[in-house]
Formats: structure tokens, C-alpha cells, sequence
């Protein structure tokens, strides 16, 4: 099976590690980075488990899709700010037969692969595996959890079947969804219930858990999102996404949210594809979202500005003292 992951940055790097580990799989690692792909050619991956690190060095990596040659599955795992432009900047790897897969988070990113590559050849699903990057070729494995895949319109074929089984001899624990829109839906919620609130607070997931004034937030922030995805006719996985939200801070409890890093490191967030998503698909269906645009607009806010006022305002009043 010839897999190509587009986005080989933490999650990216973490599924091509694994899979590259089955001889039956030839793996690709497509970037702009060039320094990791380089590390990664020269060295192989070095992907951090429990502590220990484990080199991969059953795969290669590339910036130029157009050497990669096409495959079956492309995994995309670009953060959602770009899925478009990294789908037709590595379009060298889609050939007549093959299939896209989405596990990353955010809304959105279902239509933009498949304004590129057409709906037929799309598979979604979602993720609570964690990583992060650690450095040019360094990554940890942060955080297991299960991987939940689907056709988009529900149906049990060869090929998702053919994925399941490729995720689960990789060592990802997975299984088949015939509602994926419900499920990235779901995962959407727990994502605008948590991160942006970790950005703005700069507290690990299951710190949340003792501060009632952020549950509060947290608990607007999902019922919005919840009345959203009715008015989109979505059919949400859990029942209670207020409980399945704060179930999922305190199960990543020492995770430092993709949000919260991004804002350390003065990256562009997925703030638009999270909290802005359900304000502008509530703003097109008439449902108020203020508490979702409010978190929107301050880490916005934050990506413009980063975090440094109140050190620096403080700094002068106390010189002005
Ligand atoms: P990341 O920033 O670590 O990796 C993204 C990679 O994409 C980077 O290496 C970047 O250089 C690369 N990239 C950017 N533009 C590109 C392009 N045009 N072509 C090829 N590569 C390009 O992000 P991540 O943390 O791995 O997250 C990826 C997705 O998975 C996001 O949607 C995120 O929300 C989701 N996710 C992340 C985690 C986690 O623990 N990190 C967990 C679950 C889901």
C-alpha cells in the first residue's frame, strides 16, 4: 500500500511512523519544512514513546509531491488553516485512484479536499491520538485514544475497510463510523468547549476542571455549538456534549492543547475552522452565538498581539511608582 501523508508535522509524522512499521506499506512523508525533511532522510524519525525514543526508518520524506508519485491513500494532516492550498500544492500525489483521508480537526476541511480531488475519493474521521514536535525530525507520541473513520455517506466498503485495517496493524486503536459528519461534528464541540479557553488561559486541558468561572465559558460555548449543529441537521454522536467535553478534559488532562501551543509559538491558530465555524454557520442559520464569536475575537486578538500586555503595562506602572 503506497500512504503519503500531506502535513508531516506532529500528527502527520506520528501515522506515517507507524505505519511505515508494516513492510507491506511504503510511506511518504510530504512538507515544506525542509530542515525536518531533510532530519528525516539523513536519520530517519525519531518519534518519542513513554519516554523512549524509537527510530522509523522504513520511510522517506519529500518537499516535492511530484517525486513522491501517486497514491493509494493520502493522509492529510496540514493544520485546517491550509488543507486547500497543501492539497493543490501536493497534487503530483493524487492519481485517478487515489483516496484522501481527513483526521484532522476543524470544520470545513471534508468540502475543501473535496473541491480539489471530488467527494467520491474523500474518507473523514477523527482522532484522539496527541503529539508534538519536538524538533527537525523529533517527535512525541503525547496521547492515545481512538481513531473513528467513515465514508461520507455512511456506507461499509472495501476501501474503509481496507483503512481499518491498515490503522489498526499500524497500533492505532480503530473503528468504522457510518456517521463521520456527526463524529467531526462531536469533536468540533469538545475543541470549542477546551482549546480556545486554553489559548486565552494558558492552563493544560484537566486545569480547566477547577475553575468553575471557565466551565461556565466552557458549557456556553458547547450549547451554542450544539444548537448549530441542529440547525444543520447534523446528528451529534453524544447525546451530552457539555459531559462529553469536560469527560475529555480530564481523559487529556495533561495535554497542552494544539491551540495553547500554537499561541506559545506565535503560530496562526484553527481558531476560524473551531469557534469561527459555528459562529458563521449559526450566523447563516439565524442562531445568536455570542460566547463562541467573544472566544473567537480574543484569541484573535492573541495571534495579533500575543500575551505580552499585561507584563508590559505592568512593567510601567511600576516604573511610573
Ligand atoms: P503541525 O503544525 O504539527 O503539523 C502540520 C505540518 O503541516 C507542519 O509540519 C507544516 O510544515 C506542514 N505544512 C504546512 N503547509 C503545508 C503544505 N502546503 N504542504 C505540506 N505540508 C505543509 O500540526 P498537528 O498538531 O500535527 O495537527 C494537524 C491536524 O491534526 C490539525 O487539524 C490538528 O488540530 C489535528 N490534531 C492534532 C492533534 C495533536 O495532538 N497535535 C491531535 C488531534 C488532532
Amino acid at each position: 500500500m503506497k500512504i503519503t501523508v500531506i502535513g508531516a508535522g506532529a500528527m502527520g509524522s506520528l501515522y506515517g511512523a507507524k505505519l511505515s512499521a508494516s513492510p507491506k506499506n511504503e510511506v511518504v512523508l510530504l512538507d515544506i519544512w525542509k530542515e525536518h525533511v531533510d532530519a528525516i532522510n539523513a536519520c530517519g524519525l525519531l518519534l518519542e514513546e513513554g519516554g523512549e525514543p524509537v527510530r522509523y526508518g522504513n520511510l522517506s520524506a519529500s518537499t516535492d509531491a511530484s517525486l513522491a508519485g501517486h497514491a493509494d491513500f493520502a493522509i492529510i494532516f496540514v493544520k485546517s488553516t491550509v488543507t486547500k492550498q497543501a492539497v493543490l500544492g501536493n497534487i503530483g500525489a493524487f492519481g485517478p485512484k487515489t483516496t484522501a483521508i481527513t483526521l484532522q480537526n476543524g470544520l470545513g476541511n471534508i468540502d475543501l479536499i473535496s473541491e480539489v480531488v471530488g467527494r467520491e475519493n474523500v474518507l473523514a474521521g477523527t482522532t484522539a491520538q496527541g503529539a508534538m514536535v519536538l524538533g527537525p525530525g523529533k517527535v512525541r507520541h503525547s496521547g492515545h485514544g481512538r481513531t473513528v473513520i467513515g465514508e461520507l455517506d455512511g456506507t461499509k466498503t472495501t476501501r474503509i475497510e481496507t483503512v481499518h485495517e491498515m490503522l489498526s496493524e499500524a497500533g492505532f486503536e480503530t473503528t468504522i463510523s457510518d456517521n463521520v459528519v456527526g463524529l467531526v461534528w462531536d469533536k468540533l464541540l469538545v475543541n470549542a468547549g477546551i482549546n480556545a479557553l486554553v489559548g486565552i488561559t494558558g492552563l493544560f486541558n484537566g486545569e480547566l476542571l477547577g475553575y468553575p468561572e471557565l466551565l461556565e465559558i466552557l458549557e456556553l460555548a458547547v450549547l451554542e455549538g450544539k444548537k448549530v449543529a441542529e440547525s444543520e441537521g447534523v446528528k451529534l454522536g453524544f447525546p451530552d456534549p457539555v459531559s462529553h467535553a469536560l469527560e475529555v478534559c480530564a481523559a487529556t488532562a495533561e495535554t497542552k492543547a494544539s491551540m495553547l501551543q500554537d499561541v506559545l509559538n506565535h503560530r496562526k491558530t484553527e481558531i476560524d475552522m473551531i469557534n469561527g465555524a459555528i459562529v458563521r454557520i449559526g450566523g447563516r442559520n439565524g442562531v445568536e452565538t455570542p460566547v463562541n464569536r467573544s472566544l473567537t475575537n480574543l484569541i484573535k486578538f492573541i495571534e495579533k498581539h500575543g500575551m505580552n500586555f499585561i507584563e508590559k503595562h505592568g512593567e510601567q506602572i511600576w516604573k511610573n511608582e
